[in-house]
C-alpha cells in the first residue's frame, strides 16, 4: 500500500461562524505554525465565515472546505452555495454527504453523488460521506450498505486526487462511541476494495475514519489499515484537541 499523506479535517458543522471562527482558525494556525505537522490539516468553517477563515490560513499548509454544496453552479435556490462559491471564498475541499446532511436534509445517494460532482466542476476535492446507522449494524447490514453508498454516492470522473472518502458509523457521530479497531479496519479494507472501479487510483485514494475522533483515540485510530485521516466534528472545536489529533497523527 503507497504512503497516502494523512489528513485531518475539522468539521465544525453550525458552530464558530463569527468572531469565535476566526479566532479558532488563529489558533490553529499558530499551532501549526510551532510543530509543523507532517499530516494535512483541514478546516470546514460554516459557510459565512469560510472566506475569512481562508483569509486566516492563506500562505499556510491549511486548507479550508465547506460542508456541503448545490448541484447547480448558480441560479435561484435560495439560501444555497454553490462549489464555485466555495472555490471563490479560498475553499479547495468540500464535504458532501454528511449523515446530518442525509437524515436532516433526506440526501439521497444521488443526490450526494451530484454534489460530489458540482465540487468537482468547481475544482475542489469532494470528501464523500457514508457509514452505516445502528440498527443497520445491528442488522449485519454494514459492509451492504457502504456497498451501496459507495456505488451510487460517488461520481463518474473521481479520482484519487479529487475524492476523499469519510467512512462515518452514524451513531458513532457525537456519541463519544466507536466502533472496535477491528470493526474500522473491516470496514476500511471492504471500502478500499469497493472503490476500486469507482475511483480512477484506489489504492492512493484517501479514506478517512469519522466518529467520536479525540486527541487520545487518535493514534490508535489512525494506525489502523486503510484508515488515511479524520474526519472530527466535537474535537476540531478547540484549537488543543485539534491540534492533538494532528500531533497524533504524526
Ligand atoms: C462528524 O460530524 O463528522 C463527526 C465525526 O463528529 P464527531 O467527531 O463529533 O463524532
Amino acid at each position: 500500500m503507497a504512503e497516502l499523506k494523512t489528513l485531518i479535517a475539522g468539521n465544525w458543522k453550525m458552530n464558530a461562524g463569527g468572531a469565535d471562527g476566526i479566532a479558532l482558525a488563529k489558533a490553529v494556525l499558530s499551532g501549526a505554525t510551532k510543530e509543523s505537522f507532517s499530516c494535512e490539516l483541514l478546516l470546514c468553517p460554516p459557510a459565512v465565515v469560510l472566506a475569512a477563515v481562508s483569509h486566516v490560513v492563506d500562505g499556510s499548509p491549511i486548507a479550508t472546505g465547506g460542508q456541503d454544496c448545490h448541484a447547480k453552479a448558480k441560479g435561484a435556490h435560495t439560501g444555497d452555495v454553490a462549489a464555485e462559491m466555495l472555490a471563490a471564498a479560498g475553499a479547495t475541499y468540500v464535504i458532501v454527504g454528511h449523515s446530518e446532511r442525509r437524515t436532516d436534509h433526506k440526501e439521497t445517494d444521488a443526490i450526494v453523488r451530484a454534489k460530489a460532482e458540482a465540487g468537482h466542476r468547481a475544482g475542489l476535492v469532494a470528501v464523500i460521506c457514508i457509514g452505516e446507522t445502528e440498527a443497520e449494524r445491528d442488522a449485519g447490514e454494514t459492509l451492504a450498505v457502504l456497498t451501496r453508498q459507495i456505488a451510487g454516492s460517488i461520481p463518474a470522473g473521481a479520482s484519487a486526487a479529487n475524492t476523499v472518502i469519510a467512512y462515518e458509523p452514524v451513531w458513532a457521530i457525537g456519541t463519544g462511541r466507536t466502533p472496535t479497531i477491528a470493526e474500522v479496519a473491516e470496514a476500511h479494507a471492504h471500502i478500499r476494495r469497493e472503490i476500486g472501479g469507482k475511483v480512477a487510483e484506489p489504492a492512493l485514494t484517501r479514506i478517512l475514519y469519522g466518529g467520536s475522533v479525540k486527541a487520545d483515540n487518535a493514534a490508535e485510530l489512525l494506525k489502523v489499515a486503510n484508515v488515511n485521516g479524520a474526519l472530527v466534528g466535537g474535537a476540531s472545536l478547540e484549537a488543543a484537541s485539534f491540534l492533538g489529533i494532528a500531533r497524533a497523527a504524526g
